[in-house]
C-alpha cells in the first residue's frame, strides 16, 4: 500500500486555521488530523485528545525525555508537541496526515521527513490580522500582543515553506489547499 503524505500548515495564529482544517478534515476522509500536546490551558469548547491533549508541564517533559514527540516547541511562553505516536501509523495505512504546527515545529519536520509538504497560510496584512485577534475575543492583551510579534516572525520564516496560500477567505483558502493536496494524491 502507497504510504500517505505528511502536509503541515502553518499560519499566525487567529488567521481562521482551525475553520480551514476542520473543512478540509470534513471534505476528505482519507486527511487525518494529529492531535497534538500542549501545556496551554484548554480554550472555551476545546475538548482534550480532540483539539489537544492538555498536558502539566511535568507531563509534557517526561515526554520529551521518552522521545514522544517528533518535534517539540515553545509557542507564546507554552510548550507544543506532536505525538510520533499519531503520525506513523496513520501514514502506514495509506492516509494523509495534516499537522497544524508553527514554523519551528515545521522546519524541524522538514528535516527529519522531507518528504512532508510544507504549506503556509499567509495572513492578508498585520492589520487584518491583528481584527481577526480581536474579534475572536479569547485573547488577553498581551496574548494579542505575543501573537502580533510572532507572527511577523513566522511570515519571516515562511520563505522555507513549500507553498504559500494568502488567506482572503476561509472558503477560497480551502479550496487552493485541496488543490495542492490533490496534486501529490496523483503521484
Ligand atoms: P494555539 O495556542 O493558538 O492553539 O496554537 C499556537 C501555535 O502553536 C500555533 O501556531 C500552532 O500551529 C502551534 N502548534 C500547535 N501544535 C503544535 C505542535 O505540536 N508543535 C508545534 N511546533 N507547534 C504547534
Amino acid at each position: 500500500m502507497k504510504k500517505g503524505t505528511l502536509f503541515v500548515i502553518s499560519s499566525p495564529s487567529g488567521g481562521g486555521k482551525s475553520t480551514i482544517i476542520s473543512r478540509l478534515l470534513d471534505n476528505d476522509k482519507n486527511l487525518k488530523y494529529s492531535v497534538s500536546a500542549t501545556t496551554r490551558k484548554p480554550r472555551k469548547g476545546e475538548k482534550n485528545g480532540v483539539d489537544y491533549y492538555f498536558l502539566t508541564e511535568d507531563e509534557f517533559k517526561e515526554k520529551i525525555e521518552k522521545q514522544k514527540f517528533l518535534e517539540w516547541a515553545e509557542v507564546h511562553n507554552n510548550y507544543y508537541g506532536t505525538l510520533r505516536s499519531q503520525i506513523e501509523n496513520t501514514l502506514n495505512k495509506g492516509h494523509n496526515v495534516i499537522l497544524d504546527i508553527d514554523v519551528q515545529g515545521g522546519s524541524s519536520v522538514k528535516k527529519i521527513m522531507p518528504e512532508a509538504v510544507l504549506i503556509f497560510l499567509m495572513p492578508p496584512s498585520i492589520k487584518e490580522l491583528e481584527k481577526r485577534l480581536r474579534n475572536r475575543g479569547t485573547d488577553s492583551e498581551e496574548d494579542i500582543k505575543k501573537r502580533l510579534e510572532n507572527a511577523r516572525h513566522e511570515i519571516d520564516q515562511s520563505s522555507k515553506y513549500d507553498f504559500k496560500v494568502v488567506n482572503n477567505e476561509i472558503s477560497e483558502t480551502v479550496n487552493m489547499v485541496e488543490k495542492i493536496i490533490k496534486q501529490f494524491n496523483e503521484v
